[in-house]
C-alpha cells in the first residue's frame, strides 16, 4: 500500500493549525451501558495530554472510540483541521496516528523485528522502513539485543517497549496509548516515563490513557479526570496534581 501527500498529516502540517486532535460530544454505549457520555476534549500539538479515572470510567472506550474500534456518536471529530469522522480505524494509520492498546497485543509468534515492521504496514517497504526500527532499537537497546527473538518469549516490560516501538514505526504525529504501565514493575514504570518524556520533548502528540496519575501527571502537561464516562474535572497536570481530591483518589495521598 502506498501513502499520499493527501491523506497524510506531518508534525508541521499539525502543528502550524494549533490543535493535534478536537473532540466534540464523543458518546459510547454497548448496549444499555453508557461508558462515554458527551466527552469533549481537544489535544494541541507538540503536547502530550493525558486521561486518567478509576476502573471502567471509560479511558479505553474512549480511545477505542477515537481509533473507531468501537460503534460511537460524535459530533466532532478533527486532526488538524481535517475532519476525521468518516476515516476507517484501518486507516487511522495513514492520518498519522499511532496507537498503543491496552494489554500490548503483540504476534507472540513472530520475532520481535516482524513485530516492529507490521507497525509499518502503511509505509511502503524500503529503507525508511529499518531507519525506524534503528530508531526504535535506539529508543529501546533491549529490542535490539532480542530484535530475532519471539516476542512471546519477551517479559511484560518488554512487550510493552515493543507495543510501543510497533507504533513509532509509522512514525505518527499523534501517539494514543492505553495504561502503558500496567502490570509493569515500579523500574519498568520510570523507563516508560522516561521515554514518554523524550518523545514529548522531540515534539510527538500524545493522548494518554491511565490509572496511573503519577506517572501520568510526570509525562502530560495537562489532564481530564474521567468518572462514570464523563469529564468530571481538567487542568494543567501541575494544577490537578496539588489538588486535594485528586491527591486522595487518584494518588492515594
Ligand atoms: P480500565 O482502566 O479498567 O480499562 P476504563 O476506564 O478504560 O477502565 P472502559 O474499559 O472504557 O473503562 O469501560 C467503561 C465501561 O464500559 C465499564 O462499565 C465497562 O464495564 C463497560 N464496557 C467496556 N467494554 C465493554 C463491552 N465490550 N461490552 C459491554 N460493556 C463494556
Amino acid at each position: 500500500m502506498t501513502q499520499t501527500a493527501a491523506t497524510t498529516a506531518t508534525t508541521a502540517d499539525l502543528t502550524a493549525r494549533g490543535q493535534a486532535l478536537t473532540v466534540q460530544g464523543l458518546s459510547v454505549h454497548y448496549g444499555g451501558v453508557r461508558a462515554v457520555d458527551d466527552v469533549d476534549l481537544t489535544v494541541p500539538a507538540g503536547q502530550a495530554v493525558g486521561i486518567i479515572g478509576a476502573n471502567g470510567a471509560g479511558k479505553t472506550s474512549t480511545l477505542k472510540a477515537l481509533m473507531g474500534l468501537v460503534p460511537r456518536r460524535v459530533t466532532g471529530l478533527r486532526l488538524g483541521e481535517r475532519d476525521i469522522t468518516k476515516v476507517k480505524a484501518r486507516d487511522m494509520v495513514r492520518h498519522g496516528v499511532g496507537y498503543v492498546p491496552e494489554g500490548r497485543h503483540v504476534f507472540p509468534g513472530l520475532p520481535v523485528e516482524k513485530n516492529l515492521y507490521l507497525g509499518a504496514y502503511a509505509k511502503p517497504w524500503n529503507q525508511r522502513v529499518r531507519t525506524a526500527a534503528d530508531e526504535v532499537y535506539e529508543l529501546f537497546p533491549v529490542l535490539g539485543e532480542m530484535r530475532n527473538r519471539l516476542a512471546g518469549a519477551l517479559s511484560g516490560g518488554q512487550q510493552q517497549m515493543l507495543a510501543i516501538g510497533r507504533a513509532l514505526m509509522s512514525q505518527p504525529s499523534l501517539l494514543l496509548l492505553d495504561e502503558p504501565s500496567m502490570g509493569l514493575s515500579p523500574k519498568l514504570v520510570d523507563e516508560i516515563v522516561q521515554v514518554l518524556q523524550r518523545l514529548s520533548a522531540q515534539g510527538l502528540t500524545i493522548l494518554l490513557v491511565e490509572q496511573n496519575a503519577k506517572l501520568t501527571f510526570e509525562v502530560t502537561s495537562s489532564c481530564l479526570v474521567m468518572e462514570n464516562g464523563v469529564v468530571a474535572m481538567t487542568g494543567t497536570s501541575e494544577e490537578l496534581s496539588h489538588d486535594s481530591r485528586v491527591r486522595q483518589i487518584y494518588l492515594g495521598l
